[in-house]
C-alpha cells in the first residue's frame, strides 16, 4: 500500500466513510454516492486535497454528472476512464 492510500484510508475512517472510499475496487469517492466499484467501470480524477497526482475513483454515474457540469461551465473535463484494471 502506498503513502497516498494509507493517508486516504485513515482520512476516510476519521470522516466516518467506508475505509476504501475513492480507491480502486473500493467505493465511489463522492460522499453522497459511495457506490461499490468492484467489477464496475472506474473513472478517476486527480486528487487535489493532498496535492499529489494520485487517482481518486468514481462510479460511472457520478463521472457522467461531473462531465456534464464541466461541459456546462466550459471547464476542463476532470474524469477519465481507467483502462488499467
Ligand atoms: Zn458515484
Amino acid at each position: 500500500m502506498n503513502m497516498f492510500e494509507r493517508t486516504k484510508r485513515r482520512r476516510n475512517l476519521k470522516e466516518g466513510y467506508p475505509e476504501d472510499k475513492g480507491l480502486m475496487n473500493g467505493h465511489c469517492n463522492r460522499s453522497g454516492c459511495l457506490a461499490p466499484l468492484a467489477g464496475q467501470s472506474h473513472w478517476w480524477m486527480t486528487d487535489h486535497e493532498t496535492f499529489t497526482d494520485a487517482r481518486l475513483y468514481y462510479c460511472e454515474a457520478c463521472a457522467n454528472q461531473f462531465t456534464a457540469w464541466d461541459k456546462q461551465i466550459k471547464a476542463p473535463i476532470r474524469c477519465t476512464l481507467e483502462t488499467e484494471l
